[in-house]
């Protein structure tokens, strides 16, 4: 049977609900200094306002070594009644030190199955999908290898594959080596941060082949082409690839949570929810919100 592993054990599918598809609770890098989201008493107000909005589940996206505070996972989500997949992976090389993946270099497949299987670190807490990240119109030698450890850890355990694509590029490169050289089918993997590169044309493209494509934020960042979000989801839906597209938060700063005055989660409920509704009908988005997640985290896991 299919099922998504949550921080509180595994569901079917329709449990996911109403799904935040690609976001952070909790979220730490060395690149982004005093930014940290670490503090367990913000997560926890932000999971119930964005329950307060109607939200039914959160996919953290947070990686290996990134902060990820697994160990508060399951008594948030508990608290909230807010369902939370948690993620094993590994970002770009720029987020670690030299040691960490020194350490990593020859076991990187096996950490990833382990966190899936037996549990993050010693909290018990099991891990629903696998994130990488790609580079800017190309992948160097770290995201070989660790797309190349993330596939034998789908292999070994059937969990998906998500996919930190640099300022959005590199869609068909990633997909070349996951599906092409890898053998990861392109159902299984989540391409994600597609409104950085409105490339319509490349999108069509990514979605032709059966990969799921996850939209996500507004951030600051990226405001000069998050405002191009509803045309580039409405070509998908178009185009006859509504059933591939995903929505998401993507909170990763502290200044970005509703908490603190940003749009943070409940924002998808509030604005993107009626804004893509004028796009491509309130029916679709609803099974955008609802359907698609679930289908893309379900799993008979091995
Ligand atoms: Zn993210």
């Amino acid at each position: 049977m299919s099922v998504v592993r949550t921080v509180l054990g595994d569901v079917g599918p329709e449990r996911l609900g109403v799904c935040d598809a690609h976001d952070h609770l909790f979220f730490g890098s060395p690149r982004l200094p005093g930014q940290e989201l670490r503090d367990v008493s913000a997560a926890r107000a932000e999971l119930a306002a964005f329950r307060a909005s109607g939200g039914d589940s959160v996919v953290q996206w947070t990686p290996y070594g990134l902060g990820r505070r697994v160990a508060d996972l399951p008594p948030l989500s508990r608290e909230t009644g807010v369902l939370v997949v948690a993620a094993t992976g590994l970002h770009q090389s720029v987020h670690y030190d030299d040691r960490t993946l020194k350490e990593l270099r020859n076991r990187l497949a096996e950490v990833f199955v382990a966190e899936l299987t037996d549990g993050i670190g010693t909290s018990g807490v099991r891990a629903g999908l696998i994130k990488v990240a790609g580079g800017f119109h190309a992948l160097d030698a770290h995201a070989r290898w660790t797309m190349t450890a993330a596939a034998e850890a789908h292999h070994a355990t059937g969990a998906p594959i998500a996919v930190h694509l640099e300022l959005g590029t590199g869609a068909l490169d990633v997909l070349d080596l996951l599906c092409g050289e890898l053998g990861v089918a392109p159902y299984r993997v989540i391409l994600g941060h597609l409104n950085r590169s409105p490339d319509l044309v490349v999108h069509r493209q990514a979605a032709a082949t059966g990969c799921y494509l996850a939209f996500d934020g507004p951030s600051r960042a990226h405001h000069a082409t998050d405002w191009r979000m509803p045309d580039a989801v409405r070509a998908l839906a178009e185009a006859g690839h509504g059933d591939r597209l995903l929505l998401g938060g993507d909170t990763t700063t502290a200044a970005a949570r509703s908490v603190n005055g940003g749009p943070g989660m409940p924002y998808l409920l509030r604005r993107v929810r009626p804004r893509l509704a004028a796009e491509i009908g309130a029916e679709l988005v609803e099974r955008v919100m609802s359907e698609n997640p679930g289908r893309a985290l379900a799993v008979e896991w091995r």
